[in-house]
């Protein structure tokens, strides 16, 4: 479940005022608001009406958020990535503070088309598309400065058009996998369990999820480290970090995956089951394919150890996704409102195996993907044998 932290202020139905005014600005030049009904910046007297909170959650469904409604820091700042459009800035690489916006994700997307890999398409001016950007100016002949100004448009918008390459990220993420091998010694997962510290996350029926997602990460971490690999969690305890910090120490610590642990809530007491989330941003159908592989086999290998109802893999754009480097996912394995999934959760015995369930779906990970043919084949050396052994 995502947070609001408590110094951040959120707004949400109901509220009035001129950051009101500039949030329903906003969603009129993005095109999700009217703009007769809408006061424009500086009127102290908007209100966060109805209308204004159906165009917010209409917004976070197209951007992969959190379908709540209220903005916070996290729909804010998307609110602003999403007024940007290609040639409206200079773009280039800024290490201190990545330049984020729309403007960014089109061009990932337009170079990533024409087969210049500039990694994903998260709307981060960060080095990887500093790199293609620079191949992208050599091979058109321009200078190689990695800088994206007028020129570069120029060149962009004729090319962009007429030429289509392939998609370099989805099938290096796969290569990687592969050529990493089929076990899992030396590899290196960062756990992450969500929440912490001042910031307990959800609660329910006596637990809240700060602890249980540190729980059940030393269960993952006992586990993954059996198997040879090398784990580490993001925080302690008591520990609390923002989740482009986690990303930043899964970044810097050159992870091979990453694994957010959370559970979910609802008002709704009926709402229960497991759901594994990848980045993905359907929007501009783009996504990460190991992420997805990852998050249907822990849906996988949860839903046949335990009795939770299956909620699949979805795609969300939240800041541990979108900023890792590497594959990640987050694992939302019950409903604290539910008295059944609450009840399960609050066995050991079951967050073992939920542990165990997410330990096998790293394993399968792993594994070549023609590894069920070869299960199959070991049957055949004995039909051989049994053949091999009749009189001719
Ligand atoms: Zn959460």
């Amino acid at each position: 479940m995502s947070f609001e932290r408590s110094s951040e202020r959120a707004y949400r139905h109901g509220d009035a005022g001129p950051a009101v005014a500039e949030i329903r600005f906003k969603l009129v030049v993005l095109g999700l608001l009217a703009d007769l009904s809408a006061p424009l910046s500086g009127t102290s007297t908007a209100v966060f009406d109805d209308d204004t909170d159906r165009a917010v959650r209409a917004f976070q469904q197209q951007r992969g958020l959190t379908v709540d409604g209220v903005v916070g820091a996290t729909t804010y700042h998307a609110l602003d990535e999403a007024r940007w459009r290609i040639g409206d800035r200079i773009l280039f690489y800024m290490p201190a503070r990545l330049q984020a916006g729309d403007d960014v994700a089109t061009l990932q997307q337009r170079m990533l088309d024409m087969g210049f890999d500039c990694g994903r398409v998260d709307g981060l001016f960060g080095v990887e598309t500093e790199q293609a950007l620079r191949e992208f100016q050599r091979n058109v002949g321009i200078p190689a400065d990695g800088t994206c100004g007028p020129t570069t448009f120029k060149a962009l918008d004729k090319l962009a058009r007429t030429v289509v390459g392939g998609r370099p990220h989805a099938m290096r993420e796969s290569e990687a996998i592969n050529r990493a091998g089929p076990t899992l010694s030396g590899k290196l997962v960062i756990i992450d369990p969500g929440h912490g510290g001042a910031d307990i996350g959800v609660s329910g029926h006596g637990l809240d999820e700060a602890a249980l997602a540190y729980d059940l990460a030393s269960r993952v971490e006992g586990r993954l480290t059996l198997t040879g690999s090398s784990a580490f969690l993001t925080r302690g305890p008591d520990g609390d970090l923002d989740e482009v910090d986690r990303a930043g120490f899964a970044n810097a610590a050159g992870a091979d995956l990453v694994i957010s642990l959370h559970v979910d809530a609802q008002a709704n007491p009926q709402a229960a089951g497991c759901a594994t989330y990848y980045f993905g941003n359907d929007r501009i159908d783009h996504h990460s394919s190991v992420g997805e592989r990852f998050a249907d086999l822990v849906q996988r290998e949860v839903c046949a150890r335990t009795d939770l109802v299956d909620l699949r893999a979805h795609r969300k754009t939240w800041d541990l996704l979108r900023r890792t480097r590497m594959p990640a996912v987050r694992i939302e394995p019950g409903y604290l409102s539910n008295p059944g999934d609450a009840a399960r959760l609050a066995d050991p015995a079951f967050r073992d195996v939920l542990a165990e369930a997410v330990v096998a779906a790293v394993q399968r990970l792993y594994l070549p993907p023609d590894e069920d043919a070869e299960t199959g084949l070991l049957h055949i050396p004995a039909d051989l044998r049994t053949g091999a052994g009749r009189p001719g």
